[in-house]
């Protein structure tokens, strides 16, 4: 016996639409799963662009480091206000610069993976991604002795490889809601405006204390100068605890 896939019933189907009894069933998975592909695609990760950890609770980011010149002197900052903060490294920095990572970790902030050499990912091989990403991850967890679960895309290049990469490793893909474009130094005065004027409750802040691809490669436009970025910190944090806010890091609530 025959059934024909659109009236569902055995049945000679003039028009071909044959498969063997038996098969009904598994017709219909196959129309909710569409090919494998399809469904990997429906399971990939958004990219959170806000922490959800309550009333007047934001978090702040740091990007492309670690450096020795300007990670040290965030962290400097952050301690002598108790706050806790998520610094999104790119490999190639960590082996450069291992003891400022362990830092990072030994004073309670979260470490997430930014890439290896900050490429746009977009532009990668799917192999290449999970390359950069993996490498990463192993770097990390050699330096700093814990393992990143979360993960920013250089540029917020959040290309579907790096989405499918972040599921399979269990990486939550960290976007953000408040940018001042600290990286192109617009002086400190901007960058403490602009993170003023955006802040709310559950706002994530950009910033960044490296440069990416270490040292030799400077991020275009910064110079690698990340000056402005601390002052505008030292600024706008009292200025935000004064407010109420508290800070924390991504890792430690779920997701919305
Ligand atoms: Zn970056």
């Amino acid at each position: 016996m025959i059934t024909c896939q659109r009236q569902r019933r055995p049945v000679h189907c003039p028009a071909g639409h044959f498969l063997a009894v038996g098969a009904t069933a598994l017709l219909g998975l196959g129309a909710a799963g569409a090919t494998p592909a399809a469904a990997r695609a429906r399971r990939l990760p958004t990219p959170e662009r806000e922490v959800v950890a309550g009333p007047m609770v934001m978090a702040l980011t740091f990007d492309d480091g670690p450096s020795p010149q300007y990670t040290p002197q965030v962290l400097d900052v952050l301690r002598a206000y108790g706050v806790r903060a998520t610094f999104f490294v790119c490999g190639d920095n960590v082996g450069l610069y291992p003891d400022v990572v362990r830092r990072i970790v030994a004073e309670g902030h979260a470490v997430g993976n930014h890439s290896w050499s900050h490429p746009h990912l977009g532009e990668l091989s799917a192999a290449d991604v999970r390359g950069q990403i993996q490498r990463t991850q192993d770097a990390v967890a050699k330096v700093g002795g814990r393992t990143p679960v979360l993960f920013r895309a250089p540029y917020g290049d959040f290309a579907d490889a790096a989405l499918t990469v972040c599921a399979d490793l269990g990486l939550r893909p960290i976007s953000w809601s408040v940018d001042p474009s600290d990286w192109a130094n617009p002086g400190a005065g901007t960058i403490a405006d602009r993170v003023l004027a955006g802040a709310a409750t559950g706002s994530i802040v950009l910033n960044h204390d490296g440069t990416e691809g270490g040292d030799d490669n400077p991020a275009p436009g910064s110079g690698g100068d990340r000056s402005q970025t601390v002052a505008a910190l030292r600024s706008y944090l009292p200025e935000l605890i004064d407010a109420g806010y508290s800070f924390t890091t991504p890792d430690a609530h779920p997701p919305r």
